[in-house]
């Protein structure tokens, strides 16, 4: 006897042999979800990179960005996630981890192309090219978006990442350092982060930095050959990085070399710029501490650095980092600018946020007719409330039980209202009832919480 099998769901190749028997047909039926499971074999997401899930956060975050910004009088720029490779080469600097291994750079067409690492340089890039530099000062622009780096994944650090940041173009006083230290603190305190440590540091002028790094030099070539392999090529290229170093910690830590870190090398004139930030700063009561060996890890900065860091994200902990720098303008081939700003790295702003409550809408509309329950609920959009309503046809206890856990109120249309052209208004968190007529119900004031 022949079994025979009909379920075309189960054995989808069926209905290529109808009428043969099982033995053969299962056989084919394997092979066939073989294959199907090679050829259709889940693709993961690409290391180092993140699904945003907890999308109302990053819209909170997004939101008070443009609140706060505006206050200060910012304008949001975009601007392309390419660039040119030279772009970052000239803009961060060649001997920069970010230009030497971290960079994700591609060639189309004979040309170099970058995705962009950070934001600032292609900020720069459009205030040259579209001659803003010819606005009257100063010129104030924030941005946000997505940042690639070819990094080590850990936590706090991804391959793509997101940054919202500021940048103020135009004026080289101490004002303008404090301000945009000030608009990080203020956007930070906005987000409910009251306590976090701004590290403050100057690097002074390319001047009175040469003696620094002479100094750094010396001090540090009887340790050269204990120092990483990238540090031992800094020590010739551009020894202040040096102290940025994550590796080498311990033997910056030694007493001789602390000795120079420590040691006040700016110039009289950047000392006073740098006095002048701070007592701007005091005014507005921020607490920030000076780390002498903050010097950031790209070329661009003069003067002014910080970080605001919170010990709670581990290890990777600065949330944000920013400076001077007075040179880059004029180094991607602008009339020199002085300019000032930060970028702050959102996943970690993020993970410092408790995690918001799920948003529920105002109203889940619970009829026996789907076509009457999507009627009001389109009424009610209308009107500007966010209300849901049940698409598969689920028993009334059901959408009840589903209404509690997604809006405020249930709005309940049985046999009986349907008759008395009502609607029961179920207070979904205090249990209150009430009947309204339908007709003549007045939603917005109904519905508020
Ligand atoms: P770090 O010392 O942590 O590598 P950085 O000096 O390279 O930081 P910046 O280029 O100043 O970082 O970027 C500003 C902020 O962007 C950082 O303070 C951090 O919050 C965030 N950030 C930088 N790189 C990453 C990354 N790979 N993943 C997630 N966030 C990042
Ligand atoms: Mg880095």
């Amino acid at each position: 006897m022949s079994i025979y099998l009909n379920n075309s769901k189960i054995f989808p190749m069926q209905r290529l042999f109808p009428g043969k028997p099982a033995g053969l047909a299962i056989t084919i039926n394997l092979l066939f979800y073989v294959f199907h499971g090679i050829i259709n074999f889940m693709i993961s997401i690409v290391k180092g990179t993140k699904d945003i899930l907890d999308a109302e956060q990053w819209q909170r975050i997004e939101q008070k960005a443009l609140e706060i910004f505006s206050k200060y009088g910012y304008r949001e720029i975009r601007t392309p996630v390419f660039e040119y490779t030279e772009l970052f080469s000239r803009g961060v600097g060649d001997t920069t981890d970010i230009v030497n291994k971290e960079m994700y750079t591609f060639e189309i067409n004979k040309h170099s192309l970058t995705l962009r690492p950070e934001g600032t340089a292609g900020v720069v890039r459009s205030y040259i090219e579209n001659g803003m530099s010819r606005l009257s000062p100063p010129v104030k622009l924030w941005y946000k978006g997505p940042m690639f780096r070819y990094e080590r994944p850990q936590a706090g650090r991804q391959r793509q990442f997101h940054q919202v940041g500021a940048e103020l173009f135009g004026v080289k006083e101490a004002a303008a350092d404090a301000e945009v230290i000030l608009l990080a603190v203020n956007y930070l305190k906005s987000l409910g982060l009251n306590d976090l440590e701004v590290e403050l540091n100057s690097l002074g002028c390319p001047d009175c930095r040469e003696n620094y790094k002479k100094a750094i030099k010396t001090v540090l070539k009887q340790e050269l050959k204990n120092l990483c392999a990238d540090c031992q090529s800094r020590y010739e290229k551009n020894p202040l990085r040096l102290l940025d170093c994550k590796v080498d910690g311990a033997i910056f830590a030694k007493a001789e070399i602390q000795k120079v870190i420590q040691s006040d090398f700016i110039c009289g004139e950047c000392a006073a710029h740098f006095s002048e930030v701070k007592s701007y700063l005091d005014g507005f009561a921020v607490k920030y501490r000076r780390n002498k060996q903050l010097v950031r890890g790209l070329d661009y900065y003069n003067r002014t650095v910080f970080e605001i860091k919170s010990d709670s994200l581990g290890s990777q902990n600065a949330v944000c980092g920013g400076g001077r720098y007075d040179g880059l303008v004029g180094n991607l081939g602008g009339a020199d600018a002085p300019a000032v700003g930060w970028a702050m790295g959102m996943e970690r702003l993020n993970s410092l946020l408790a995690p918001l409550e799920p948003i529920k809408s105002d109203a889940y509309v619970i009829s026996n007719s789907a076509a009457d329950a999507f009627r009001l609920a389109e009424e009610l959009r209308i009107q500007g409330l966010s209300v849901e309503i049940d698409l598969s046809g689920k028993k009334f206890t059901k959408q009840l039980e589903k209404a509690s856990k997604a809006a405020n109120f249930a709005l309940i249309i049985g046999e009986d209202e349907m008759k008395a052209g009502t609607v029961s208004v179920k207070n979904l968190c205090t249990g209150v009832q009430t009947a309204v007529k339908r007709k003549d119900a007045r939603w917005q004031i109904l519905l508020k919480k």
